[in-house]
């Protein structure tokens, strides 16, 4: 599926959102300028020796947006698609998405433009290391902490560590999303799906809608949207329809996930499912049901198809799925969305308590990091959905408004 021409981009549809909540809470200019602005911009051109003798160069970023309450955080991408507006855009959606869950850090986000599946192991090794090499004195575990996004897993982030303390010595707090054998969390990788898996309960809950009488459809059915189903499922949610890049899968009687799961790790794909009839991912998204999670890619709701979501809830599993535009029709329609900023924060919480062993040299086990991270969210949510009544706005604005204030708050009380 390719993205809808008119697809905003995503500075200008996070500005939007910022400006709403803003305007709410009457931030002067001066204000807005400190809270938008980046602290700091980092661009780097990697140069590494390919398997086949030749030179490349690949352009590298990190923006580090905010750290008025704690060390910088985000995800490192690497994609052909990586520019620094979406690194922009993406470091400011970090520092309103741990204020949201009000853990102690603020936003970062970076990246390698590069084709990561075209790189070998070794490869994608040396680009890795030369890029550490290149920003290590302004990355550290109380500086701006990176974990995993597109392109880079828990190996990525077992060579991060490995050249960072190269320089700076013994500390695996540097970074989050490491292997759980190798100073990893337990019940990092399901921590995004599970967390929208528990936000969806509790919003169904507040909104009087029982799980078992509610038709779930998910796009994407990678680490976000295959976690959140396999909860929702165990949740008595009936998921009729899911997708990955092959396409989308229904049943209008609710798919078999444990099966489903099974099929991807055994064939990598859900194409060859049992029991489903096959439609695009375009389709996927007006099919007839009360929940809508898109979990894939950004963008995919739009003018172009607003019109044609049937959905009356939303739950933003993937960053920036929907368009200010198409969020403003939606809105209008009595659509309910929940916003990617406590959506899916379920990830970085549990990141944050990845940082927290790290540093106390100590292991939770899996009973307390679901535990810690249901409570964080339960808190989240119930304070963003209080906002949204005290105020009459959507989830969104109310979430946006909650951080802001929170980043805000901070600044002031720092004498900024
Ligand atoms: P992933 O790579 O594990 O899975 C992506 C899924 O989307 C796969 O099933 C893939 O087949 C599918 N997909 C890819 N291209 C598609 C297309 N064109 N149409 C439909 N489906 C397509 O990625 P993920 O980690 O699950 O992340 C999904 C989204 O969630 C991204 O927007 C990511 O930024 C966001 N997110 C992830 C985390 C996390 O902890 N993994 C945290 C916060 C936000």
């Amino acid at each position: 599926m390719n993205r809808p021409l008119n697809h905003q981009g995503a500075s200008a549809t996070v500005q939007h959102y910022f400006d709403r909540a803003a305007d709410l809470l009457d931030l002067d200019g001066n204000v807005r300028r400190l809270l938008l602005k980046p602290k700091r911009e980092i661009t780097v051109e990697v140069p590494i020796e390919m398997d086949n003798g030749q030179l490349e160069v690949f352009t590298g970023f990190r923006v580090q947006h905010n750290n008025a309450r704690g060390p910088m955080k985000g995800g490192l991408r690497y994609h052909h698609e990586v520019n620094l507006d979406e690194v922009r855009a993406l470091a400011s959606l970090m520092t309103w998405k741990t204020a949201v869950v009000d853990i102690p850090y603020g936003g970062a986000k970076g990246g390698i433009c590069v084709k990561s599946r075209d790189l070998s192991a070794k490869e994608k090794q040396r680009l890795t290391r030369k890029f550490v090499d290149q920003i290590h004195d302004v990355i550290g575990p109380d500086i701006d902490i990176p974990a995993p996004d597109m392109g880079t897993n828990s190996e990525t982030m077992a060579w991060i560590r490995n050249q960072w303390e190269k320089y700076h010595g013994f500390s695996p707090a540097c970074i989050t999303g490491k292997p759980v054998e190798n100073y990893g969390a337990k019940g990092r990788e399901e921590a995004t799906g599970r967390g929208v898996g528990i936000l969806a309960f509790k919003m169904l809950n507040r909104l009087g809608q029982l799980p078992k009488d509610t038709d779930v459809v998910i796009q994407g059915f990678g680490n976000v949207g295959s976690h959140a189903a396999k909860f929702m499922y165990e949740s008595d949610f009936k998921i009729i329809a899911i997708s990955d890049v092959s396409g989308g899968y229904v049943n209008p009687e609710g798919i078999n996930i444990p099966e489903a799961l099974q099929h991807t790790l055994t064939h990598k794909t859900l194409e060859g499912l049992n029991n489903v009839h096959k439609i695009t991912n375009e389709q996927l998204l007006e099919l007839d049901c009360q929940l809508l999670i898109p979990a894939a890619l950004g963008g995919v709701i739009t003018m172009d198809n607003v019109a044609d979501i049937k959905a009356r809830y939303i739950i933003e599993g993937a960053n920036g799925p929907i368009d200010a535009d198409a969020d403003q029709h939606l809105e209008a329609a009595g659509a309910i969305v929940l916003p990617d900023i406590l959506a899916n924060a379920g990830g970085v919480t549990v990141s944050y308590f990845e940082w927290v062993q790290n540093r106390q040299y100590y292991s939770w086990d899996l009973n307390r990091v679901r535990q810690e991270l249901n409570a964080v969210l339960s808190k989240a949510f119930e304070e963003v959905w209080q906002t949204s009544q005290t105020h009459r706005v959507s989830l969104r604005t109310a979430a946006f408004m909650l951080a802001i204030q929170r980043v805000w708050d901070s600044a002031k009380l720092a004498g900024i």
